[in-house]
């Protein structure tokens, strides 16, 4: 049987022959289909700028440099997110201040935002984990009232909404990661949605050596910039995914859906919370999640993820809390700091969803899940 992998981009003809055209064209790199992809996006999100960047990580690092935190400021994000979230903070000279996730959404506990804010916050770093959104309401309404800068880590959240508003289309600064394994990809790739032309600008001399053209064919550079500007090459896979998004999103919700309807609720998983009709958050789907009952089996994580593998089944583990890493250790976090954070990271493992699944994949992982797990309930109750 073949190897079911967590994740799988979908790619077709119309787009690797869109790659070949560029390919062919003599002009590779950063061109007129980054141009398009951007207009497009811009579309998207309500004509609001957009600007393209090699990465989410360059993104997220230009976002905080344009809302001007840097050196003295600090702030406020989840432990329980890709790393580059923090990381990202530090890489500008500011100092990541990490609250604890709520249990169920297992994204940043608004209530907690709130007593971190300090003299020294200036920005609020909200992650939506696995495509659920943060409260959009509240955690605007808290930035108002204090003053603060939001940079959204949308990176998981292309497609997601709060409302009627899809994520992007409001708000502050918010970066979108196109890393293969995003709901849309451009291989490597993400970009930001600014509120202006003149932070759009900003965006485009950080990510290019701070250069200026002029329009006499001269240039200028007067600020020190990076190199981060996505390929045309990159630009055509995005250009030939855009059109399937929403289809490869509704795709998404209903393997989701199987998923809730065909795990054997007796193997103690926690799963993910579901999209509530009623509510105003709507999730992408990007990652499908159950927390293992570690406590009730006699399997470690690793080992269940072993066993699946000898399924056919690729688990991930979307993520250790980022505070028990070395680097973040050595700055004084400790084990205890975060329980929700350690609890959900030390549980959380990833199934298979993307949009080629068939439905009779989902069977076969929760098939697998019943074969692993159940007997190792069974073991450490005898
Ligand atoms: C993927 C991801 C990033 C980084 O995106 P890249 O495009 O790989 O740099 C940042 N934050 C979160 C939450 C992510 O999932």
């Amino acid at each position: 049987m073949d190897f079911l992998p967590f994740t799988r981009p979908s790619i077709d003809e119309a787009t690797i022959a869109g790659v070949a055209e560029v390919l062919r064209s003599g002009w590779i790199t950063t061109g007129p289909k980054c141009r398009e992809l951007e207009a497009r996006l811009s579309e998207r999100y309500g004509g609001r700028p957009v600007r393209l960047a090699a990465s989410a990580t360059g993104a997220l690092e230009y976002a905080l440099r344009v809302a001007g935190v840097g050196p003295g400021d600090e702030v406020i994000t989840t432990p329980l997110s890709w790393v580059a979230t923090a990381n990202v903070v530090l890489t500008v000279g500011a100092q990541p201040v990490f609250v604890d996730v709520d249990r169920r959404t297992r994204n940043i506990d608004l209530d907690h935002v709130e007593r971190a804010i300090g003299a020294k916050t200036r920005a609020i770093m909200p992650v939506d984990l696995a495509g659920l959104p943060v409260d959009r309401d509240r955690l605007y309404e808290i930035a108002r009232r204090h003053s603060l800068r939001v940079i959204e880590d949308a990176a998981q959240a292309m497609g997601s909404r709060w409302a009627d508003r899809e994520i992007g289309s409001t708000g502050d600064l918010v970066a979108l990661s196109f890393h293969a394994n995003k709901n849309f990809t451009t291989a490597e790739g993400g970009c930001l949605v600014l509120n202006t032309e003149a932070d759009a600008r900003l965006f485009e001399k950080l990510r290019l050596q701070g250069v200026t053209r002029l329009a006499d064919g001269e240039m200028d550079v007067d600020i020190v910039g990076y190199k981060h500007n996505l390929t045309d090459v990159a630009a055509a896979i995005g250009l030939g995914q855009l059109p399937h998004l929403d289809a490869f999103n509704r795709r998404r919700a209903e393997l989701a859906a199987r998923y809730f309807d065909r795990i054997d609720p007796a193997l103690g998983l926690e799963l993910p919370l579901p999209d509530d009709p009623g509510g105003p958050g709507r999730s992408n789907w990007h990652m499908f999640q159950p927390l293992l009952p570690l406590s009730r089996l006699s399997l470690a994580r690793g080992e269940f993820i072993e066993a699946m593998k000898t399924r056919g089944i690729g688990i991930g583990v979307h993520y250790p809390a980022m505070h028990r890493f070395t680097l973040y250790r050595r700055m004084g976090w400790k084990d205890g700091d975060f329980p929700n954070a350690e609890a959900i990271g030390a549980s959380t493992v990833t199934l298979p969803l993307f949009p080629a699944m068939r439905d009779a994949d989902v069977d076969r992982v929760c098939q697998a899940l019943s074969e692993v797990i159940e007997p190792a309930l069974r073991n450490r109750t005898a």
